[in-house]
This record gives structure tokens, sequence and C-alpha cells, in this order.
């Protein structure tokens, strides 16, 4: 198997520094984007990558093995910095790292950085994005066009450095002559779609050009956030596909069975928000934030706080109660916006929607008693 990598990372157009870290050695390539204030970003994307450095002087069998080792020792270096030094206090990293090796391609990833295969002209995600909207999308709280132009897409579930241990999301392909496998961060991702990104990605033969063509375009895009693309072209003969070995790991996809831990995952999205590219501050998202939705018997509420549910833990709290219950909105799409929470800026914005979704449901608006309760079972 021959491999042909290349490597490019660009602070965008619209931030000062570039808190993206990236690696294309021998066998080892991986993206990892930090997260923090000041230089924290930086410092634990590219703390992150170590390990895998070192894991990449390694024969490549080993690498193959334990690469999934090495992104956890990242883990373990970034949380421990953290705790050492208060300046850094707070920071983490995504990271999608891959090991090839006889024709075979082993996956270790956490975050919402992505690994692409382009093959035959088509392109498949290898990675999936740990936020918050993607965990919406499987529990089919939101549609996958809703999650793309959601406000708090990059909110992560999962991060480097945040706690002790990390869940690693593991997962192993087999590779053809003439795959290019792309690893890039949301900076690409969040002004390209899957389709720009196949028609750019093989546009160009030469990696580096790939790469750069990829950049050009997330820029002429106003490039919001850091762009970082790793390509690695595979060719040659391959032997036979790598199987684990008698004592060593079966291929497999790790999934967490634990349920995250509660208050990490509430810090990790105040983190995300604080961070999240100036689009809301803390108190943007927190106090003036408002919504629509439902609540658990099926009434209409209007909600403070954000749509969000982490780990059971709601982001929000019903502020005041209507009339109106879901069975009575009229169409589909509204019912399912306001199963996800439609957002708005102020109570008085709130009661407005309300009555607009009575007089679309064909509902009288002002005041009417409640709805029987008999259409709930009591309790
Ligand atoms: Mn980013």
């Amino acid at each position: 198997m021959e491999l042909t990598a290349a490597a490019l990372s660009d602070v965008g157009r619209t931030r000062t520094r570039n808190e993206d870290s990236c690696y294309a050695g021998t066998n080892v390539f991986a993206v990892a984007d930090g997260l923090g204030g000041h230089i924290a970003g930086e410092v634990a994307s590219s703390l992150a990558l170590e390990p895998l450095k070192e894991l990449d002087a390694r024969p490549p069998r080993e690498a193959f093995d334990k690469i999934a080792d090495a992104v956890r020792r990242g883990n373990r270096a970034v949380f421990d910095r953290a705790m050492e030094d208060t300046g850094l206090k707070g920071m983490g990293t995504t990271m999608t790292a891959v090991a090839l090796h006889e024709g075979t391609l082993h996956l270790a990833h956490v975050g919402d950085s992505r690994a692409y295969l382009l093959r035959d002209g088509s392109i498949s995600q290898l990675s999936r994005d740990h936020t918050l909207v993607a965990r919406m999308v499987d529990e089919g709280k939101l549609t996958q066009e809703q999650a793309e132009a959601h406000p708090q897409r990059s909110i992560l579930t999962r991060a480097l450095g945040a706690e002790r241990d990390v869940e690693v999301e593991e997962s192993e392909i087999a590779l053809l002559p003439g795959d290019r496998v792309l690893l890039c961060s949301d900076g690409l991702t969040a002004v390209l779609a899957d389709e720009d990104i196949r028609r750019l990605a093989q546009m160009e033969q030469d990696a580096q050009q790939a790469c750069r063509v990829l950049i050009d375009e997330a820029n002429a895009r106003g490039g919001p956030d850091n762009i970082t693309t790793v390509v690695i072209d595979v060719a040659g003969e391959f032997g036979a596909p790598v199987v684990a070995t008698a004592g060593g790991r079966a291929p497999r996809r790790r999934e967490s069975q634990r349920r995250f831990p509660v208050r990490l995952v509430v810090w990790l999205v105040l983190l995300a928000v604080l961070i999240g590219g100036g689009l809301f501050t803390v108190r943007s998202a927190t106090s003036r934030s408002y919504y629509v939705g439902v609540q658990e018997d099926g009434r209409v509420t209007i909600f403070k706080g954000l749509p969000v549910d982490v780990a059971g833990f709601a982001l929000s709290e019903p502020l005041e109660p209507t009339d109106l219950t879901v069975e009575q909105v009229a169409t589909d799409s509204i019912r399912r916006s306001l199963e996800a929470g439609i957002r708005v800026d102020s109570l008085d914005a709130a009661r407005r929607k309300v009555t607009e979704i009575k007089e679309a449901s064909g509902i009288e608006p002002g005041p009417s008693p409640p709805p029987s309760p008999d259409e709930e079972p009591s309790r």
C-alpha cells in the first residue's frame, strides 16, 4: 500500500488565531480543533497530537492497533495540563485520527471534526459528529436540514481534555486503491455541504492542491472559522486486509453505554456557547432566550432557555403554559417545529408565535378554558 498525503491549515477570514492542529505522518494522520480562550485552544489541539506523532514512529501494525489508545493518552495530557495551569482551565479539543495499514483504515474519533472517504466519485462520512444536533437527529427531534442550519450546531457532547477519561468512537474500513481520505475541521464543513466537498476534493489529482482548493472555497464563502484539511491518497498493491491478532482488539464500534456526565456536558455546552463563533453569549443564550415548545403532558408552553436536553438535563424551564395542546396544532410541520422548540428573542415574540400557531390551526386566539383533561390519561 502506498500513501501520499498532504495537510493544510488556515486561520480563515474572521478569526485572529488558528486553534486547529493537524498531523500528516507516515501511517498516522489527524485533525484536532482546539477550544478555549486565548492560547488554550492551540495548546489543547497541539498537545493532543503528541501521542499520535510518537505512535507514528512505531511499526505500522502497532500504530494501527493502538491509535485509540493514543487518542486517550492525548485526552489525559490535555486534561492534566488544564488542571495544572489555571490559564488553560476549560480547554479541550476535538480529535479525528486515522491509522492506515495493509489496505485497512482504523478511525479513532471524538468531536465534530470529520473523516470522509472519497471513492469512485462518491463521498461518505466515516465519523459521526459528537454534537447535540447530531444526537437530536438520531432521536428524530431534528431533520438533517434543520441540524445543518441550527444555531447551536457546534455544541459538542464529547471533547478531549474535559474529563479524565473519554469515550473514543472507533471503526475500521477496508480501503481500495484510488481511495482518497479527507480529514477536516468544522471550519470546512460549516460552509461546504458534502456535495461541494465531493466535487472540489476530486478536482485536483495532487493531494496538496486538493487541500488548497477546499480551503480556498471555504474562505470564499466567508471563512468564519479556522479551516484544516488532511488528504490521504491510497494506491498500490495491498496485502491481506488487517484482521485483529489473537488476543488483540477485534474490529468494533464502541458507543457509550454509560450516561454522559451531566456536569461535564453542561460545562461543555456553556463553553461552546461562549466561544461558539460569537453567535451567542451566555447571557443571550440562557437568560434572554425563549422558545415555544411542548411540555411532557403535550401542552404548548413558552420556555425560557435553550431547547436542548443533554443527558436528561434541560437547559430551559417552562415559563408560561398555554391553553393549546400539541394535538390541536393543525399542521405536521408546525408540530415538528414545536417539538424541536421554536426559538424567539423575547417573551412577547413567544406570545405572538403562540397566537400565530392558534390562527394557523383555526383556533380563536384569546382566553379560553384549558382543553378537557380527559384527552390525557389521569395520573
Ligand atoms: Mn472549528
